[in-house]
């Protein structure tokens, strides 16, 4: 049978099947240990159920199918896109934090989006104005909702149908209710999710799908605000700000990088009202924090 695993807590994985739509309790097959390959949440499986009538419901997982792509923080396989939820206020929004998960997912080549919460506590619209023009040139599509009040839900519900995408955000931001909202019922069904907001914060919580409708799923992660960028030189940084590019002509250097050099065309327009400051300050800043990180 095929499946999709769900969540994987210890070496036990749940699989959704979707032949007889029932979960299993999977084990990897012995010849995985001998393989690299160990499952992830996202995965297809192929999964053969257990013959002893007592064991019902428990199966082995045998195969793994390939893998579109993988995401190592939160650790899940075959990611569609990525919303980043941050509050308009209470928490305030992290905007380094928002360019460091527009990097991170633009270098595994997943589509983002941003989802700004709380629009109900904004009080001076050029708030949320501000922003859009901060990232109208930063290719994500920008959402702006209330949870509490219900309002920009349905075109945040229209992009998740038929994909699997993974929620992130800072914790108290909203994500929870947010998730409430869109799906009371399939998030309700196990009653994890109430448990979870009964709990309160903080708890430490294991990365896991949730099967909105068939083909539909979306992955809660526990808190991000630790996201930091692996495996990236601070000469490439660059690249993932796709507003730079139209005036990389103008640099006297080729390959610059827009920190230090002279006669730099991104310096430039960000003088020139072109680029947004906000954008470039978080730019150099994470430049900084590349170039440290490299050296230990
Ligand atoms: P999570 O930690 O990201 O899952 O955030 P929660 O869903 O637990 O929400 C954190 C707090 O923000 C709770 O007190 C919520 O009631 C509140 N909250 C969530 N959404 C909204 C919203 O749209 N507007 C307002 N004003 N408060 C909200
Ligand atoms: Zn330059």
């Amino acid at each position: 049978m095929r499946g999709k695993i769900l969540k994987g807590v210890g070496g036990q994985y749940q699989v959704r099947s979707d032949e007889d739509e029932q979960i299993y309790t999977c084990q990897a097959k012995g010849i995985f240990r001998y393989q690299k390959e160990k499952p992830m949440i996202g995965d297809w499986v192929e999964i053969e159920p257990l013959k002893d009538v007592t064991q019902q419901h428990r199966a082995h997982i045998v195969s793994i199918e390939k893998r579109k792509n993988e995401l190592i923080r939160p650790c899940v396989a075959n990611v569609d896109q990525a919303i980043l939820v941050m509050a308009c206020h209470y928490p305030d929004p992290n905007f380094v934090l928002l360019d460091r998960f527009l990097v991170m997912l633009g270098k595994a080549n997943i589509p983002a989006f941003v989802c700004f919460n709380k629009v109900d506590l904004v009080n001076a619209p050029e708030t949320i104005e501000t922003i859009q023009k901060t990232y109208e040139k930063a290719d994500c599509q920008l959402f702006f909702v209330s949870a509490q009040k219900k309002t920009g839900l349905d075109s945040l519900q229209s992009i998740l149908k038929g994909k699997t995408t993974v929620f992130a955000g800072p914790s108290g931001v909203g994500k929870s209710s947010l998730l409430n909202e869109i799906d009371p019922m399939a998030l309700c069904q196990t009653g994890e999710l109430s448990q979870k907001i009964a709990r309160g914060k903080h708890t430490t919580r294991h990365t896991q799908l949730w099967m909105l409708d068939r083909d539909t799923y979306v992955c809660d992660t526990p808190g991000f605000t630790s996201l930091m960028i692996t495996d990236l030189m601070e000469n490439d940084l660059r690249m993932y700000y796709p507003e730079f590019l139209e005036y990389e002509k103008d640099c006297r250097f080729l390959g610059c990088c827009h920190y230090g050099e002279k006669d730099c065309g991104i310096k430039k327009a960000v003088l020139a009202g072109l680029i947004s400051r906000e954008r470039y300050r978080n730019y150099r800043y994470i430049y900084e924090e590349l170039k440290m990180n490299r050296k230990y």
